[in-house]
């Protein structure tokens, strides 16, 4: 069913009762001619791409849990294309413009809202920088705007603008960045899917790969073996244990992030806010609330939640640049596995193993860059080759040194 204006007021109508579900749930076939492990958000994208780019459609989504289970329903929805290294900048940029179309793409409303996402300058060596980040994003054809003390103050009057070791001297702005519904993203991307004749099948564990020669040949999972010709790998924070199946060892180590969110206010943030040198970032959502967070809780796991230590750690930075946030009540917190590289960029490539390839290293930015992965990796797997929007991020630039080290902080995946 296609959802417009009239399909509501005719269900409304009709005592909703033409709403179907909005994805199947079929039982695995035995053999696809490409599978996909992990049904987030970039799984998801991944098999939508493959219909709708390439026309290949005996496709499963295998997922262990339930769709959108993850980290797409766990993160803290921002979207920006402000990067500054070859390799991100053309990348993010390309997702940028794919989530300007992606309501109408998909005929689902993911809340695209484009509200602005300002990063805070503290020092003049920090304006400098931001400088040449804004020339970088600004040649890669994307917007960026340096924005000075008043600007800065007009915009965001609460903040503590005189604060004595991080006294805000500016900061650069892009007004197309914002945020989007996660869960949604998930759901349209899993619906489009599906429309185009995608099995997404839950409750469905990848616990090994069939491999012969060199080649995969299929999967065996908690519902039995799935054999396919093409294997891709987008399982996010169990990147590193699910590559262990298939003998591989990644670059790659699972962290902790947390989010928080408080009690709904009236409207106070007009843009998203992130204060880099405190480690904190907030925006607030559609129904009202806060929604921040901060830096890893820097040990490794697999577990999705965190430790008191870093609430303390967010919430301290939370009331040093807008102390009015302690006026607010915190409604929850939670936590996800990050999937951090040694770079912090991400990986979409090949693996090794014929028929198998690799997603995955999106660290803090992978929400971001759902549409593009999607886009990014359906086109490696239909075509062998890198799509022109993703080359740089390969496996072998850990071999070769052509790292993608966008923060400069070094090779500690728990540092970017
Ligand atoms: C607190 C927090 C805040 C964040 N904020 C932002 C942000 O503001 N902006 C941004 O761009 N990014 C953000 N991120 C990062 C972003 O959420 C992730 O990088 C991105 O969601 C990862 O890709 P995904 O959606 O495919 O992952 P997931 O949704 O985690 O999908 C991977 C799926 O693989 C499945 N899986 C794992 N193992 C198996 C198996 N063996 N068999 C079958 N299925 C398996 C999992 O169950 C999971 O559903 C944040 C992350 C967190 C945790």
């Amino acid at each position: 069913m296609r959802y417009s204006g009239f399909s509501v007021l005719l269900n409304g109508l009709r005592g909703q009762a033409g709403w179907k579900p909005i994805w199947r749930d079929p039982a695995p076939k035995p053999r696809y001619d490409v599978i996909i492990i992990g049904g987030g958000g970039h799984g998801l994208a991944t098999a939508y791409y493959l219909a709708r780019n390439h026309g290949i459609t005996n496709v499963a989504v295998l997922e262990r849990g339930y769709l959108g289970g993850g980290n797409v329903g766990r993160n803290t929805t921002i979207v920006r294309a402000n990067y500054h290294i070859d390799g991100n900048t053309e990348f993010y940029s390309h997702s940028l413009k794919l989530w300007e179309g992606l309501e109408q793409e998909l005929n689902y409303n993911v809340m695209m809202s484009q509200r602005g996402v300002i990063n805070l300058a503290h020092s003049d060596g920090q304006m400098d920088f931001y400088a040449r980040r804004g020339n970088a994003i600004r040649l890669q054809g994307d917007d960026a705007e340096l924005l000075g003390r008043d600007e800065v103050r007009a915009a965001y009057p609460y903040l503590d603008h005189q604060n004595a070791r991080f006294p805000i001297h500016g900061g650069l702005l892009q007004r197309r960045g914002g945020t989007a519904r996660h869960d949604a993203v998930a759901w349209g991307f899993a619906r489009g899917a599906d429309t185009r004749g995608v099995d997404l099948i839950q409750n469905c564990e990848v616990t090994g790969f069939r491999i012969e020669r060199g080649r995969v040949l299929g999967v065996e999972t908690s519902r039995g073996s799935i054999m396919a010709d093409k294997v891709g790998m987008s399982v996010a924070g169990r990147s590193s244990q699910v590559g262990q199946m298939a003998g591989l060892r990644l670059p790659i180590e699972s962290h902790v992030l947390q989010a928080f969110v408080t009690e709904g206010l009236k409207p106070i943030l007009p843009g998203v806010v992130t204060f880099g040198m405190g480690h904190f970032y907030i925006s607030q959502s559609d129904k009202g609330g806060l929604v921040f967070g901060g830096d890893l809780d820097f040990y490794n796991s697999y577990a999705a939640r965190g430790n008191l230590p870093m609430v303390e750690h967010v919430c301290e930075a939370g009331m040093a640049m807008m102390p009015m946030i302690g006026r607010a009540r915190m409604l929850r917190s939670w936590g996800g596995i990050m999937d951090m590289t040694m770079d912090g960029s991400p990986i979409i490539d090949k693996t090794p193993v014929d028929g198998l390839f690799f997603n995955g290293g999106w660290c803090y930015g992978g929400f971001k860059a759902t549409p593009a992965s999607g886009w990014c990796f359906a086109h490696l797997i239909a075509t062998g080759q890198p799509s022109r929007h993703a080359t740089k991020l390969r496996m072998d630039r850990f071999e070769t040194g052509h790292v993608l080290d966008e923060e400069g902080t070094g090779a500690q995946p728990n540092r970017h």
